[in-house]
């Protein structure tokens, strides 16, 4: 039934983002760039001798536990560090905080389609200008007046990573503007933005637990910038829900971050796997920009993506296609174990020569 008109009227409406599925069977899942691998191994005991007592009492609004780790972890003050539920949680609080003057705030057009619902979401003006025909940001895009600038580096869902030099410009150019540089593949990519953020006292670089630290399920996320961006932050976020983060988070989220040697070894098994999948794509005839995240974005010259991607599905195998424009004919496939890659090139190998 359609909603009547007079209530219709009174009522937010937006087109939600859609996030890949999360099928409950079990499949070899690479659609949602989750890393395969477990989390840090302290992380599983701080769950096994938690005192569910303690969720009698309400956890620290400011999370203080974890955001003095990370502050540790990434050499900043502790009130340069900013902690939500998960990156997501994060940035919505930052499009809520910092994209306020009613001009257009600028990403590309090709990017994490979660700026634009809440761009939509907030009534923030936006402008997406078009990614370079090989999927780059085009530096000179964003030189134009503007009331804000968001980015992924690596973006999403090309896994092209652009230097420092190329963040650099862009935040020298835009020395009024909030710029946040949203970095969940960065672990896998180089050198991170945070090496900026005592040079530019507009940048904001935002990082994920969902990724790298294999914690997508525990939903982590955090802001690192200057103390007064964070200060802001804080205050619209305590205007919002105070007690954001559960304490099984916090706590988990601190043991992670403990365990460094893991972390790193994690990483490398990810970017070994990664390299040895581009070779096997590259044989079977796929092309893909040079990908620095945990997943590569290919097509294949002779294939329909949409009708791959169903086939695949149909073998329980997930990867993840959009039906939209200069996209529309490549998957997104997320790097999983080598063993689950291997099943993905044998079904690969099989279709592509019958
Ligand atoms: C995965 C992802 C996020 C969000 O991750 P969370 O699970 O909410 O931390 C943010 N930005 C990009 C570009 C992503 O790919």
């Amino acid at each position: 039934m359609a909603l009547r008109q007079e209530l219709a009227e009174k009522i937010r409406r937006t087109e939600p983002y859609v996030p890949g599925e999360q099928p409950q069977d079990k499949v070899i899942k690479l659609n949602t760039n989750e890393n395969p691998y477990p989390p840090a191994p302290g992380v599983q005991e701080a769950l096994r001798t938690m005192d569910a007592d303690r969720f009698r009492l309400y956890p620290d609004p400011g999370a203080h536990m974890l955001t003095k780790a990370l502050a540790g972890r990434y050499g900043v003050g502790e009130d340069q560090v900013f902690a939500g539920v998960g990156s997501d949680d994060v940035l919505a609080m930052c499009f809520l905080t910092f994209f306020t003057s009613g001009r257009p705030v600028l990403f590309p057009d090709i990017t994490y389609s979660f700026y634009k619902v809440w761009a939509e979401l907030y009534r923030i003006p936006y402008i997406c200008p078009v990614l370079d025909q090989d999927f780059r940001l085009v530096r000179e895009d964003y030189y134009r007046e503007n009331g804000g600038i968001i980015f992924p580096n690596p973006n999403a869902p090309t896994a092209i990573y652009e230097d420092l030099g190329f963040v650099e410009d862009i935040l020298s150019h835009n020395r009024d503007s909030v710029v946040i540089v949203d970095e969940a593949y960065i672990d896998f990519a180089g050198p991170s933005a945070l090496e900026l953020i005592n040079k530019y006292d507009n940048l904001i670089v935002v990082q994920t637990f969902s990724k790298a630290r294999s914690m997508a399920g525990m939903r982590i996320g955090y802001a690192i910038s200057n103390p007064d961006l964070i200060r802001c932050l804080n205050d619209i976020k305590y205007s919002f829900n105070s007690y954001t983060m559960s304490q099984a988070a916090i706590l988990c989220g601190t043991e992670a971050v403990k365990d460094e040697a893991y972390f790193q070894e994690g990483i490398r098994k990810i970017v070994e796997t990664r390299e040895w999948a581009k070779g096997e794509l590259r044989k079977l005839g796929f092309l893909f920009p040079e990908a620095k995240a945990n997943f590569i974005f290919a097509r294949h010259p002779k294939y329909d993506a949409g009708e791959l991607f169903e086939a695949l599905k149909k073998n329980n195998i997930y990867v993840r296609h959009w039906n939209d424009g200069r996209i529309g004919q490549y998957l997104r496939i997320t790097v999983g174990t080598e063993k689950e890659m291997k099943v993905l090139f044998d079904f690969l190998r099989e279709y592509i020569m019958k």
